[in-house]
């Protein structure tokens, strides 16, 4: 693959440069300060799995923005893409009069979700709104109010997404009333719970059975692999576990895909590896290149449940997004992406691994295909370490590597580099990480 910038990193000035110190204060001035960055370095320009700043240092993107560029930042079929559809028409709007991209992605999308019954799709823009509408429409298809979700659940900042998302800093303190019938219940932390898979779906059917009756639960929401929660990848059997409840008791089963889908863990949807056939998937950041784009996909027969205009949105399937989500599912299918998610997975848990019992804060390496991470904790327990998370990703930051944080403890550091990194970038950012985990512990 050709690249427009070097895929090296390098630190030329000190972090943040002197042009970056210009637009903090411009953006102390001017932006309002609940809009939060990681990185103090301002980004000028990004290719394939590098960020290069307004002072020239180009760091190693292992953010991804979120698992949005999977395909690698400005990826030149996607980039093409986008050129072309909006020289034809920037925007159309759904409900006025359809167009052809909006049934060719809705096709796709059909054919990459897990299920072989008949399905249908709906477009939206971010991940909140396509989990507002899945909810929207598990309500309208039961007749039914309450929505499960479960602890360390990240779902969206809109109101009911607040509801349904687990952790109150940053997201939800001061920001309540929260939208009601969002019920809460314990999900599978194997690491943290000790439970199999059965015991610990046992345990949630009981709860949910017990606190709102099974038979007014609208839809069970729930992330294959808990993202912002902390990586969290649940006991074998569990999912499973969930569905079959969900199916006896006239559930529909949403699988929030938003973060894990798209050859992000090895596989189109994350869902396949526990052998689940979710009713409805809610997809988005790795969808579309970095256009903003989400879909809800499923069964024919939900989907169809609501009236006609009861969906939609100004933006919801816009022309130019659809055109990049083409353009990056093509750029997954042809350039063999998910087993370079597995290629990732073998060479960092191959290097992260050997941490585990010989580094006292490293509690545990897990994830699936390119969506990683490394949960701290203090010596000795397995209490939640929060300070040297800070540390090593400050650290990294001067060496040119970005890494991002999650967990709902702030304990754990998140590894989700575009599919496309080279072998070289990786080791020498595997180096960089160890070394500053080291130093640390
Ligand atoms: C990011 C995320 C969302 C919300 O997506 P937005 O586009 O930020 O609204 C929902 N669910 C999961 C699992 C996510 O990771």
């Amino acid at each position: 693959m050709e690249f427009r910038l070097e895929q090296k990193r390098n630190v030329v000035t000190e972090i943040p440069g002197p042009k970056s110190k210009e637009l903090a204060e411009r953006r102390a001035k001017y932006v309002s300060n609940s809009v939060g960055s990681g990185l103090s370095a301002f980004i000028e320009s990004a290719d394939g799995a590098i960020l290069r700043d307004v002072d020239g240092n180009q760091f190693v993107d292992f953010g991804a923005g979120i698992g949005v560029t999977s395909v690698g930042n400005a990826h030149p079929k996607v980039v093409k893409a986008v050129q072309d559809a909006a020289a034809k028409g920037t925007h159309f709007q759904v409900n006025v009069a359809g167009y052809e991209s909006y049934i060719d992605l809705a096709e796709k999308l059909t054919q990459l979700t897990p299920g072989d019954f008949d399905k249908k799709a709906a477009l939206f823009n971010s991940g909140a709104e396509a989990l507002e509408n899945a909810v929207k429409i598990a309500r309208k298809y039961t007749g039914r109010d309450a929505v499960v979700v479960f602890d360390h659940a990240f779902h969206g900042r809109t109101n009911l997404t607040m509801a349904m998302t687990a952790k109150n800093m940053p997201y939800k303190d001061g920001f309540g009333p929260f939208a009601p019938e969002v019920y809460r219940f314990p999900a599978s932390y194997p690491y943290r719970d000790g439970l199999t898979g059965e015991e610990a779906a046992a345990r949630t059917a009981l709860a949910i059975e017990k606190q709102i009756g099974a038979k007014n639960v609208a839809a069970i929401v729930i992330e294959p692999l808990q993202g912002e929660g902390g990586f969290i990848v649940p006991a074998e059997g569990f999912l499973p576990a969930l569905v079959k409840f969900a199916h006896d008791n006239g559930i529909v089963f949403v699988a929030d895909e938003v973060q894990a889908g798209m050859c992000r863990t090895g596989k189109w949807f994350c869902s396949e590896w526990d052998g689940i056939e979710p009713d409805l998937v809610t997809s988005a950041k790795g969808i579309a290149g970095g256009m903003p784009l989400s879909a809800v996909i499923g069964r024919a027969e939900i989907m169809d449940a609501p009236h006609a205009g009861g969906i939609g949105g100004t933006y919801s399937g816009n022309p130019v997004a659809n055109a990049a989500a083409l353009a990056t599912i093509a750029a997954y299918e042809e350039e063999g992406h998910a087993q370079k998610a597995l290629d990732i997975e073998a060479k960092v848990k191959g290097a992260l691994e050997p941490l585990v019992g010989t580094v006292p804060t490293v509690g545990e390496v897990r994830g699936r295909g390119a969506m990683l991470a490394i949960e701290f904790v203090k010596a000795g327990g397995k209490e939640p370490n929060a300070e040297i998370v800070g540390q090593v990703v400050a650290e990294a930051q001067k060496q040119g590597v970005m890494l991002l944080t999650c967990g709902t403890y702030g304990n754990v550091i998140r590894l989700l580099p575009p599919l496309i990194i080279t072998d070289e970038l990786l080791d020498d950012s595997l180096e960089v990480i160890i070394e500053a985990i080291k130093k640390f512990s």
